[in-house]
């Protein structure tokens, strides 16, 4: 699973806004490593930097010195639709009204296709749905019609008058010349939050800060003041942030997507009020529950294996150690299109420690089983370094539906779940057993009592309606 994509805005004035802009999308780099971008305006103009690339390589010292303002919107993507070119970095920069404004998307939507074609749009004119959201809102300023006597039209209305029409996950951030915006869609799919940056000589009124993620609050010293709900719009200009409700009250059934918890969000985000480290450990002290095993040793898949490893050998008294190394340099994203290069991605990433796993009955805790291609790999490497069992266990329920909310998965057919029973499983990736956490397991762990999660991808119950064929748009990939 590869994941979406990071948002991050600052409306600032007396800050160093490029620069705390920087700060906050290197946090939240592990979102995304294709692109990275931001927009900052000074009041009168917006000027957009991107690239392809890490933040570290597409902003150094001299191009942040040189972009001034006092509000800024940057982004760092993954392409879950819409090929990985210069092209679709953002933010995606529209001129309308009498300036411009600049969009981050975090999702993907779901009627692409109606939305294109009511618009009149040919496929090929935009290239990815956040292309299509832009030019939307482009064309919504001039035919906005509720402004008041004497107001130019802007981007606050044009997005009243857009974001009802779209479906499917968005996380928004944008920003004109002298407004920053934060959107969620009326399920939540994807996290956005507020953060508050205290007054400071020199900015007397301190700052507003939105984020993908709580990390990227902390790194730039603001703190968390709430998360953007379902359904919200966020306006923040200089009489601070105003809350708008642009959709129909019976849209509002907030999913926040369950995965956000499992595997893409850093351990030290807090997610409805809980921090994802703990709740890591927690699934895998009811992994033990759910799905016992005898073993000598246990260890975690790193990165986000780990946790739930040190809750699997807390609650069973196993003895918890690390049995594999990763490259720390390799980056979260190794971008694998061939099965062969998967498996050597594989090799290039984790290495066991021999002497840690020679000998030993290891239970080895992972956070999802997509394809079975790593984890296979992973099976082969222990039993190679002298582990004499291996007992795969997973800190999620079995993946068996595609994502078509902002998560590049695979079609049904390469999800191994989808096809093999449990059993098969472990004898398809040659593991002594394979255990699974159930969902209600999970959502236990989670604890976030009386929240709502999208778990489509583990039941097949999508919150929303997905499309039949899902791809209209050039280089499309659901
Ligand atoms: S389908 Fe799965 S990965 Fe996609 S948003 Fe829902 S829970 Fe998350």
């Amino acid at each position: 699973m590869k994941e979406a994509c990071g948002v991050f805005g600052v409306y600032a004035p007396g800050f160093d806004v490029p620069h705390l802009v920087f700060d906050g999308l290197f946090a939240l780099q592990h979102r995304g490593q294709e692109s990275a971008g931001m927009a900052v305006s000074d009041g009168e103009t917006v000027t957009v930097v991107k690239d392809m690339g890490l933040v570290t390589s597409v902003f150094d010292a001299r191009t942040l010195n040189s972009l001034q303002g006092h509000l800024a919107l940057g982004h760092v993507r993954y392409s879950t639709t819409g090929p990985s070119t210069w092209q679709n970095a953002q933010p995606v920069f529209r001129s309308a009204g009498n300036a411009g404004f600049a969009l981050g998307h975090n999702g993907n939507l779901t009627n692409v296709a109606a939305l294109a074609e009511a618009a009149g749009m040919l496929p090929g004119i935009v290239t990815s749905d956040s292309e299509l959201v832009g030019e939307l809102i482009s064309r919504a300023f001039p035919s906005v019609d509720h402004v008041g006597e004497g107001e130019d039209p802007d981007l606050e209305q044009a997005l009243l008058e857009v974001l009802p029409l779209l479906e499917g996950a968005f996380a928004f951030g944008l920003a004109d010349a002298t407004h920053l915006v934060g959107v969620r869609d009326p399920n939540g799919f994807r996290p956005l939050c507020l953060g508050r940056l205290e007054p400071q000589p020199g900015a007397p009124e301190g700052g507003w800060v939105i984020a993908s993620e709580t990390p990227a609050l902390d790194i730039v010293g603001a703190h968390f003041v709430r998360e953007i709900e379902p359904g919200e719009m966020v306006v923040i200009d200089a009489d601070g942030p105003r809350s708008f409700r642009p959709f129909p009250e019976e849209r509002i059934d907030p999913k926040l997507c369950i995965f956000e918890f499992v595997y893409f969000a850093r351990p030290d985000s807090r997610l409805f009020g809980r921090e994802v480290h703990a709740a890591r450990h927690r699934m895998g002290e009811r992994l033990a529950l759910d799905a016992p095993a005898e073993a000598d040793l246990v260890i975690g898949v790193p990165d986000s294996g780990v946790p739930a490893a040190a809750g699997f050998a807390a609650r069973t008294g196993i003895p918890f150690g690390q049995g594999l190394v990763k490259n720390r340099y390799i980056g979260r994203t190794f971008i694998a299109p061939t099965h062969q290069a998967r498996v050597e991605g594989v090799r290039r990433k984790l290495n066991p420690l021999r002497e840690s796993v020679e000998g030993r009955r290891l239970v080895v805790v992972d956070d999802s089983i997509v394809r079975g291609t790593t984890t296979r790999q992973i099976v082969k490497m222990l039993r190679e370094a002298g582990a004499t069992e291996v007992h795969l266990r997973v800190s999620s329920p079995p993946f068996r539906w595609p994502c078509y909310y902002g998560i590049a998965t695979p079609d049904r057919g390469e999800l191994i779940a989808a096809n093999l029973s449990v059993e098969e499983i472990a004898e398809h990736l040659d593991a002594d057993s394979v255990g699974y956490l159930s969902l209600e397991g999970l959502i236990a762990a989670i604890g976030a009592p009386g929240e709502g999660f999208c778990s489509a991808c583990l039941t097949g119950e999508y919150p929303t309606p997905v499309p039949v064929h899902f791809g209209e748009l050039a280089g499309a990939q659901p």
